[in-house]
């Protein structure tokens, strides 16, 4: 598990680029955290660095968006629940089979229809912080072996935004 704090909107994107030059075909990132926690945001800068242009929006009422870049990047939203009945009935097992990277904000919502091999990324606002609350706490937590396999790049890739050492 790694901690990090990211002090504006571009600063999480950059963690997202970060995270994106070490995806792989088939990588499957689960988005959490509450509305305006940053998960289109992350997912903005995941897009960019795999060089794609097309603006990124929120797919919450399209469900998912596809965007082709170095590798194809699957965007889905479960926000709501009709869509997590509907990403399960439509073509997950397809996405999931796919050598694509698949985001999926709320994903923490559909875990159990999920394999046990992703990177969950949880973003959190800060307490207390004055407005606009500009700072989020971001923990990435690295789940089955693709990911683990990858940890230590991952602590060398983050380390300028990290709080304390990786656990
Ligand atoms: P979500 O998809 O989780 O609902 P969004 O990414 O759509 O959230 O919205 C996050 C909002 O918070 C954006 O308006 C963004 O500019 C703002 N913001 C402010 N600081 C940060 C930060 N450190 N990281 C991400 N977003 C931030
Ligand atoms: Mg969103």
């Amino acid at each position: 598990m790694i901690r990090v704090r990211t002090r504006s909107p571009e600063e999480t994107k950059n963690l997202a680029a970060a995270m994106a030059e070490l995806a792989q075909p088939g990588d499957l990132l689960l988005l959490v955290g509450d509305l305006g926690a940053g998960k289109t945001t992350f997912t903005q800068g995941f897009a960019a660095a795999l060089g794609i242009s097309e603006p990124v929006t929120s797919p919450t009422f399209t469900l998912a968006r596809e965007y082709h870049g170095r590798l194809l990047l699957h965007h889905l939203d479960v926000f709501r629940l009709d869509q997590i009945a509907e990403v399960l009935d439509l073509g997950l097992p397809e996405l999931l089979d796919s050598d694509g990277v698949i985001l999926i904000e709320w994903g923490d919502a559909i875990r159990q229809a999920l394999p046990n091999d992703y990177l969950e990324v949880a973003l959190t606002f800060i307490e207390g912080q004055p407005s606009p609350p500009d700072e989020r706490i971001v923990v990435l937590t690295p789940v089955g072996p693709r990911w683990q396999a990858r940890a230590d790049d991952f602590a060398a890739a983050t380390g300028q935004w990290r709080e304390g050492p990786p656990c």
